[in-house]
């Protein structure tokens, strides 16, 4: 049963992750939410064939528009999307099962990944999305609540989200270009979310947030500087960057696949750990030849 609800999320967060491109695209720059859906922005041509296909939209979208041949701004964002939503989904599906809060958390991570997307995009989180979220929160955290008794945490989703609210609210005045009020508004979403689940969790999801964020700031920006040392010469050192970015994540996407693999299907942890040990001694090796840098 869990793993039908856990499947059948992840599926419905891949359509509906393809959809939130209108949301980004079109919220994310304030313009309103008129049909046709699927068009081209500079001369209104409605999507046609392939571009009306959820996710294999994008092949279309590489194209440019066939009217006016205006490139699309981001042809592969709604993969992007339907990806990240699909694993949110799958994997709140799997930690709730079949539980009404899981409407609750449904609406959250699809909000997140939508308000991720334009905030990256445009550095502003978007009213727009905040405040339907909100609207739709609120209601499913009730019902929740009144489905299964679950009244304390209700009254802890609103201890929390008020908490984070006025926490981040004195960091805006506090810091006000650090700080815009609609990272206070998220802030009290989030903390509405996580609170529900518990004041642990809230508190991890913010404090985690906060020193993972930080820690990861520093560390990044003193090795990427350390790096730009140590590059052949200045003038490649975008394209070196590159491949060393390309270098760092691709191993984290196959990862996990491998690790699933020897876990299930080929005798567990030990051979997850001699693998991690082999490929480590690989790693050793391959690095073995560079004597000096520059
Ligand atoms: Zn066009």
């Amino acid at each position: 049963m869990d793993a039908l609800v856990t499947g059948v999320s992840a599926a419905g967060g891949f359509v509906l992750g393809d959809g939130l491109e209108i949301l980004v695209d079109r919220l994310g720059e304030r313009r309103p939410l008129d049909r046709p859906w699927w068009r081209c922005e500079a001369c209104g041509h409605r999507a046609t064939g392939l571009g009306l296909v959820p996710v294999v939209r994008v092949l279309a979208r590489r194209r440019g528009c066939p009217s006016c041949a205006v490139a699309v701004k981001h042809p592969f964002r709604p993969a992007v999307l339907a990806v990240a939503s699909a694993v949110v989904l799958g994997l709140f599906a799997s930690r709730f099962g079949a539980d009404v809060v899981l409407a609750a958390y449904a609406v959250f991570g699809l909000s997140m990944v939508a308000i991720s997307a334009v905030d990256l995009d445009r550095w502003i989180i978007p009213n727009h999305i905040v405040y339907p979220t909100l609207a739709l929160l609120v209601p499913l955290f009730v019902l929740s609540s009144a489905v299964d008794h679950r009244w304390g945490s209700l009254e802890r989703a609103a201890i929390c989200g008020a908490v984070a609210f006025l926490g981040f609210y004195v960091l805006h005045v506090a810091v006000p270009k650090g700080m815009g009020f609609g990272d206070v508004r998220l802030a009290g979403v989030i903390g509405l979310a996580t609170g529900w689940l518990g004041f642990g969790h809230a508190f991890v999801g913010f404090f985690a947030g906060f020193l993972l964020g930080a820690g990861y700031g520093w560390y990044q920006g003193v090795d990427q500087a350390l790096v730009t040392q140590v590059l052949p010469g200045a003038r490649d050192r975008a394209r070196d960057l590159g491949v060393i970015n390309i270098a760092n994540s691709a191993p984290q996407v196959i990862a996990p696949v491998i690790a699933y693999v020897c876990v299930i299907h080929l005798g567990g942890y030990p051979t997850l750990y001699l693998v991690t040990g082999v490929v480590t001694l690989l790693g050793a090796w391959a690095i073995w030849p560079i004597r000096s840098v520059r």
